[in-house]
């Protein structure tokens, strides 16, 4: 039989567990620990668990990558990447990393000596800076957060095969259905399963993908020797979650187009950034590398902080909280949000102003969106 579409292995992949009972979903396997000589070769909890084999399984078959590795949050997962790196070792880094990642390397890490260096990679200067530094590894993102620049991934992954230097992408606003950093020559991608994946903001996890073996065995002593794995109750949360990735996705990227057209043409918004619009300065590269343009719209208001504010708590549809890819829509104001504590000159470099308002798409009717979006903007002086 020919290999089933993603939609199909999203739901099917993974039923191997069902030998036995002819239950049609999973059980949770919550144990602490397995008695000796099992025919799965589980022996304790922080190194492996059924729930975790059923959902890298899943991942790694939706990705279409041979390995794939959870753990506790998409933090864990980006804390077991940076634990392989040695004292001295330098991070080529996209300037404009998701800030959890940037806290990472400049309060923790930096302490045990790994360096970093922070590039725009959409400067095509930047690659060279991979011959120049010859660094340990290059992180990247895309789109950002919140701008939603787009990078080239494959051409920065072309530039790194030739120094030898390994590639991570963080994939969490893309998700494996939108873009594959791997066959675009990444070594591992990164994923914070709590946003798309699971869907519907009730569990924390993260996972990396990878047909490096060698990586694989790295990911895969980093979730026991750090103590990064995720509860197997977490695992089957995001299992279910992604039976309907396919379906959710589909609504939220339809959606984020129809809201970013029809921002766009709103006389109380300054500007639309969405990478499906012809508008993106790097909506070339969007088309070449994703499919759609995510379910992300970010927009600049013609208003000060307290009125941006105002319109964000003004909607009824979109809740105001940090997170992205549930099912329900939500708005973020990073002013005053996750940029609060950021100085005003690194906001302004990063492009942050007090009118910008980060939307999370959900699957909600686009109507009912759009009407309160449309009320709220009335609200605005
Ligand atoms: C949320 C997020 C993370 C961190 O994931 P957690 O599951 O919250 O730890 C990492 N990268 C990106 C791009 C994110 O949006």
């Amino acid at each position: 039989m020919d290999k089933p579409a993603a939609a199909t292995r999203a739901i099917h992949h993974g039923e191997s567990f069902a030998a036995e009972t002819g239950t049609v979903m999973p059980p949770i396997y919550a144990t602490s620990t397995f008695a000796h000589g099992n025919p799965g070769g589980f022996d304790y909890t922080r190194s492996g668990n059924p729930n975790f084999s059923i959902l890298e399984g899943v991942l790694a078959s939706v990705e279409d990558c041979a390995h794939a590795t959870v753990f506790g949050s998409g933090v864990s997962a980006i804390t077991a990447i940076a634990s392989t790196l040695h004292q001295g070792d330098l991070v080529l880094c996209e300037e404009n990393l998701y800030g959890c990642t940037v806290r990472l390397f400049e309060q923790v890490f930096a302490k045990f000596g790994v360096r970093t260096e922070w590039v725009d990679f959409t400067k095509s200067a930047s690659l060279a800076s991979i011959h120049k530094h010859k660094p340990a590894m290059v992180w990247l993102e895309s789109p950002t957060n919140p701008l939603l620049k787009v990078i080239d991934l494959e051409a920065v992954c072309n530039a790194a095969r030739s120094s030898k230097v390994p590639v991570v992408v963080d994939n969490t606003f893309a998700t494996a259905l939108v873009q594959r950093p791997l066959k675009l020559g990444a070594t591992l991608s990164l994923t914070s399963t709590t946003k798309y994946i699971n869907g519907h903001s009730d569990a924390l996890g993260g996972a990396v993908s990878t047909d490096d073996s060698s990586w694989h065995q790295k990911m895969v002593f980093a979730q026991k020797a750090l103590g990064l794995m995720p509860s197997p109750f977490d695992c089957w949360l995001i299992t279910r979650g992604i039976k309907t990735l396919p379906l959710r996705l589909k609504q939220q990227i339809a959606n984020a187009a129809v809201v970013a057209d029809h921002l766009g043409c709103h006389p109380a918004v300054s500007w639309v950034r969405y990478p499906g619009r012809h508008d993106h300065p790097q909506q070339a590269v969007a088309l070449k590398q994703m499919k759609g343009g995510g379910a992300i719209v970010t927009i600049g208001l013609d208003a000060n902080r307290e009125q941006a504010y105002a319109f964000c708590k003004a909607l009824r549809w979109f809740t105001m909280a940090e997170s992205l890819g549930g099912v329900e829509s939500l708005i973020c104001h990073p002013a005053t949000m996750t940029h609060a504590a950021v100085s005003a000159d690194v906001k302004e470099s990063l492009g942050i102003s007090d009118g910008l308002v980060r939307l999370s798409l959900g699957c909600e009717d686009i109507a009912d969106l759009l009407a309160d979006l449309d009320h709220a903007l009335t609200l605005l002086p």
